[in-house]
């Protein structure tokens, strides 16, 4: 028998375990750690409440849950309550799968003034995980600006742009539902360093901006070059830029307008105890098809700031650890140590990108220790004992299912769930 810790139950963390699960059948125990009781990191905390259809693939993670080698146990934080070394005295091998949920910082002066904010925060916040609860971001102001040209920042532009009514349908945590309704915002700035041609946003998100209720995308046609330019491009990334250009046509008028304002480099962020404006350079490309700023500026105005500029992975003790990740070669930290995923591979790629990456490391695991071979590991038993030592009680896979039905059940209606967001509540569901 072989005992397996997947470290992080989000996408990676579930792909890498159903591979384990193929490849060992009944010769593995897999057991999936999470620091919170609850499964599925990104599918929960992550994709954004309205895109509904995203968050499904959570159905295939229950199948794996639910299989007979493979056990979740939340509510334990590795290198809080557990190392990563306690782990691999306990398992043949530890796979880490704890995804990128911090911040890139832009490192411009004022950055941290008050309302500004990182995409992950705002996304937290509004996706129930309890560490952005309180964020309150300001919502009284009237001008939003998102930095960065991917799907994050379309994300959080769209949700900053949606009606009450265009959440219907969607798991919207009601607290954020409620502040978004009341929001004073009418104007989002999307800052993109770089041009149309160099967005890494893809056109199903874009072509949404064209049907929203109360919000019209606009561009400027002088910072697209000539139509034919567009030809040579990548098929998925000639659409986004039809998509763009396709936006100037749009009737202007409604009451809140979205802003793509390309070849915006922020340089400085201004404001009085609190942001105010956005200094920017407008850049060009430079032959490496980089950022050039130009020496030009000008100021947008902003009252709150959302970057949207990327993630890194959190540290661990005691596992190398360079440019927002850990240091690996094709998923393998060290000995019987792995990463998948965006601690793998930096925060990048679809949820189904994480399929390949986790089924390739479970792959290299079983090469290593061929299903059929036995190690001396102890595996969950041990790992339970330690932890009841420490005071901390896991949760398992019936928990969850416990606390899902229960946010099932406090729904709004025409609403999948309403979650809760506070640890403690998770925990009172439970009886604990
Ligand atoms: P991303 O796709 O890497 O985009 C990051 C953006 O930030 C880029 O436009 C980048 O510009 C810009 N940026 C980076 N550093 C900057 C700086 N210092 N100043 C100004 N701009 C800066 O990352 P993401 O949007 O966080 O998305 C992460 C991954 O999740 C992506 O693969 C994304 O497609 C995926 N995702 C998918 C969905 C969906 O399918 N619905 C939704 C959300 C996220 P440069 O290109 O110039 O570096």
């Amino acid at each position: 028998m072989r005992h397996f810790a997947v470290v992080g139950s989000g996408p990676a963390g579930f792909y890498t375990a159903e591979a384990l699960e193929k490849a060992y059948g009944e010769q593995a125990r897999i057991d999936i750690l999470d620091r919170y009781p609850v499964p599925y990191g990104l599918i929960r905390f992550g994709v954004a409440p309205d895109h509904q259809s995203l968050k499904a693939v959570s159905k295939r993670y229950d199948k794996v849950a639910e299989s007979a080698g493979v056990d979740f146990i939340g509510n334990v934080s590795v290198d809080g309550d557990v190392s990563v070394a306690e782990l691999l005295d306990l398992y043949d091998a530890v796979i880490l799968a704890t995804g990128a949920p911090h911040d890139r910082k832009l490192g411009i002066p004022g950055e941290d003034l008050p309302g500004v904010i990182g995409s992950g925060e705002f996304v937290g916040w509004y996706n129930g995980h309890p560490e952005f609860a309180d964020l309150d971001p300001f919502l009284n102001g009237t001008h939003a600006v998102v930095v960065g040209a991917g799907n994050v920042a379309l994300d959080c532009a769209r949700i900053l742009s949606k009606t009450r009514v265009e959440f219907e349908g969607s798991d919207i945590v009601g607290h954020a539902l409620d502040a978004l309704d009341n929001s004073s915002i009418r104007t989002v700035t999307i800052l993109g360093r770089r041009g149309p041609h160099q967005v890494a946003m893809t056109p199903k998100e874009l072509g949404e901006l064209g049907h929203l209720e109360a919000a019209v995308p606009e561009v400027d046609l002088a910072d697209f070059p000539p139509v034919e330019a567009d030809e040579p491009l990548e098929p998925g990334l000639r659409k986004s830029v039809t998509i763009l250009r396709s936006f100037a046509d749009l009737p202007q008028g409604k009451p809140k307008r979205m802003v793509f304002d390309f070849f915006a480099k922020p340089v400085r962020i201004e404001g009085e105890g609190r942001v105010e404006r956005v200094v920017v350079e407008r850049t060009e490309l430079d032959e490496q098809g980089g950022a050039r700023g130009t020496g030009d500026t000008y100021e947008v105005p902003a009252s709150l700031v959302i970057t949207a500029i990327g993630y890194s992975t959190s540290p661990i003790a005691d596992v190398p650890f360079e440019g927002g990740k850990f240091v690996n070669d094709a998923g393998r930290i060290s000995d019987r140590l792995y990463a998948v995923g965006w601690a793998r591979r930096g925060p990048t790629g679809t949820i189904g990108t994480n399929r390949p990456d986790g089924y390739e490391v479970a792959e290299q695991i079983a090469s290593a220790m061929p299903a059929g071979s036995s190690g001396d590991k102890e595996g969950a038993e041990g790992l339970k004992r330690l932890l009841t030592n420490r005071g901390v009680m896991p949760t398992d896979y019936d928990d969850w299912r416990k606390i899902e039905e229960t946010e099932v059940a406090n729904a709004r209606p025409g609403s999948p769930r309403e979650k809760f967001v506070r640890p403690h509540e998770w925990m009172s569901v439970l009886g604990r």
